[in-house]
């Protein structure tokens, strides 16, 4: 379970988040939509806190961070376990070069949580099989389509056992033909119960595969309630607006 509540961030004179709150259910699958430098990318990183809030305060699973201003962030230590409970999956996919696919998808859990190196084999064997390319284990990734390294980076993030998946335009770096694999994955993960935050410009993915959508505009939720009936019966003019590119 996730809660944010009163989430705020301003990079100097710049209010990029205002007063965020929201909740996320075991399982539930939340899509953040909104127009570019509304805040959806701020909001995530805040989450795994490669941002650090200025104010409000964070809850994932059993760890909670208050971000007070002017408080110091808590110990490396506390940081680096409140980081574990999500997986991020960016755009780019930012594999390691110089590692095989197996590799970049076992270097989490032997290096963060000291795994053997069988058991983590084991483990992303299993996960490459899951995103279809166990037959590409000892590849390296500049031999990998852009849909193939976005499964691995997936892959990899699901091998640190997070307790939600962060999903930062995943396929928008993607050509056309290849988006479709990468939401295939997105779509079994879903459906098996992974608890998931996805910020997506697929309109029609979001409609089908989460259970609600919100939409920020300016650092402020305008909108938020069941996919299709925000989607399909938006009740803002402004999300009125947004969607009404999409059509
Ligand atoms: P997009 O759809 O284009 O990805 P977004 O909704 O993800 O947009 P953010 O990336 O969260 O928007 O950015 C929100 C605002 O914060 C933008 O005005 C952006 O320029 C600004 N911003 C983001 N990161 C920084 C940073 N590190 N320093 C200064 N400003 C930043
Ligand atoms: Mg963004």
């Amino acid at each position: 379970k996730i809660e944010v509540a009163g989430l705020r961030k301003q990079f100097g004179e710049l209010v990029v988040l205002r007063d965020i709150t929201l909740k996320v259910d075991p399982g539930a699958v939340v899509a953040l939509i909104g127009p570019s430098g509304s805040g959806k990318s701020t909001l995530l990183r805040c989450l795994n806190l490669l941002v650090v809030p200025n104010g409000g305060r964070i809850r994932i699973g059993g760890d909670a961070f208050d971000f007070e201003t002017g408080k110091a962030l808590p110990r490396p230590k506390a940081q680096a376990k409140f980081r574990s409970n999500t997986g991020m999956v960016f755009q780019h996919f930012n594999l390691f070069p110089h590692m095989t696919v197996l590799g970049n998808v076992m270097e989490g859990p032997v290096s963060a949580k000291n795994m053997p190196k069988a058991q983590a084999e084991a483990i992303g064997r299993r996960l490459l099989a899951k995103v279809g390319l166990a037959d590409k284990a000892e590849a390296y990734p500049d031999r990998l389509s852009g849909g193939q390294k976005q499964r691995v980076a997936i892959a990899r993030a699901l091998a640190m056992e997070p307790e939600v998946m962060l999903f930062d335009e995943a396929t928008s770096a993607l050509d056309p033909e290849l988006v479709s694999e990468v939401l295939g994955v997105m779509r079994d993960l879903a459906a098996e119960g992974m608890t998931m935050i996805i910020v997506t410009h697929e309109i029609a993915f979001a409609r089908e595969v989460a259970d609600r959508v919100i939409f920020m505009r300016d650092g402020v939720i305008v909108e938020e309630g069941p996919a299709r009936d925000v989607i399909d019966r938006p009740q803002q003019e402004a999300t009125r607006a947004f969607l009404s590119h999409f059509h």
